[in-house]
């Protein structure tokens, strides 16, 4: 069956992987091992096609319900924790893993932290027990190797003023630009699963790439982990938009002396080097307020912290009125509040 769990060779009690340590580690008799030095089981076996229609607990026999994209869970009746190796296995296997260091009570204490420091929180968000769910989940993304070469066309002015005599003068020049640039990414992130919030996912950067390591199955033991819904040529279109944001932002740099720059075309030429199957840590907590289900998640591996808080309107108001009228910055920086706080 193409179930794997792990038990202790000690004890025989279930065993996850623990964040602070970043081991396997037995809860009942602490024994830790260490990871690397696993061999997995995963490399010795061979599934034959087909998909699996029902997996069961080899602790308690209970069927594990999983969805179709679910590669590790735990069993819903022992909570032993699952790995789907067949789900993994193949051109499902994922080439590396960030392994989660941030544990899931410094998941709940950071989303406490985030609901105080909101100065709109509603009065008593905090006081009833909003957390519906806290969910461990490795994210399937794909981290693209990128080279880019664009072709920058557009104008430009440079604006001078002086003073001769009684007159005040105002010489704009005019200038062509033309810029050959290559770019060249790598590990550009994008997230391969369908459920994820495209943008919470794209917030929840930068992952520390040097952390990546070789993947293995015991890294998810004890956490949710999903496989990829596209692969990395079905998600070309985002990484595309993504890469012509970065070089939007890169050509501005080279056109600084400018007063005014209107680019008028950039056509961008980009050529995939190279695209690894990653799994990358998030802490996903659903809360409710309202009759109305949040999201708020957290980078697994940095905290960072990405979600859209709830907004008390009675208290937007009262702070609008202390502040209004101050300046132009203020009403910005409301708009941004209420508009687009953290998305
Ligand atoms: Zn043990
Ligand atoms: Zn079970």
């Amino acid at each position: 069956m193409p179930i794997i769990d792990y038990k202790c060779p000690n004890c025989g009690s279930d065993m996850a992987f623990d964040s602070a340590t970043g081991t396997l580690l037995c809860g009942s008799c602490g024994r830790s091992d260490d990871i690397e030095r696993i061999a997995d089981p995963l490399v010795n076996l061979v599934f034959t096609e087909g998909e699996v229609r029902e997996y069961h607990c080899r602790s308690c026999g209970a069927v594990i319900m999983t969805e179709a994209e679910t590669t590790a869970t735990l069993c819903s009746f022992c909570g032993s924790a699952v790995v789907l190796a067949d789900r993994l296995s193949g051109k499902l296997a994922p080439a590396k893993v960030i392994p989660f260091t941030i544990s899931k009570e410094e998941a709940i204490q950071a989303f406490k932290k985030w609901c105080k420091n909101g100065r709109l929180t509603p009065r008593g968000f905090m006081s009833a027990n909003r957390i519906k769910s806290i969910t461990g989940m490795y994210v399937p993304f794909w981290l693209y190797d990128l080279h880019n070469k664009v072709e920058v066309h557009g104008q430009g002015t440079k604006v001078r003023s002086y003073t001769s005599g009684d007159y005040e003068y105002t010489e704009t020049s005019h200038f062509r630009i033309y810029r050959k640039i290559r770019v060249n990414y790598s590990g550009l992130p994008v997230d391969a699963a369908e459920k994820m919030n495209d943008e919470l996912m794209d917030k929840l950067e930068p992952f520390h790439y040097d952390q990546l390591k070789i993947f293995k199955t015991p890294y998810l033991a004890g956490y949710i982990a999903e496989k990829y819904s596209y692969d990395h040529k079905q998600l070309i279109p985002r990484m595309k938009g993504r890469v012509s944001e970065y070089i939007d932002d890169y050509i501005q740099s080279t056109v600084s002396e400018y007063s005014s720059v209107s680019i008028t075309d950039r056509p961008i030429e980009t050529h995939i080097k190279q695209a690894d199957y990653v799994l990358l840590p998030v802490w996903v907590i659903h809360y409710n307020h309202k009759n109305l289900e949040h999201s708020f998640a957290m980078n697994g591996q940095t905290g960072k912290v990405v979600g859209k808080p709830p907004i008390s309107k009675a208290k937007v108001t009262a702070w609008f009125a202390g502040i209004s009228g101050v300046s132009l910055l203020s009403l910005k920086l409301i708009s941004w509040m209420i508009g687009g706080m953290f998305w």
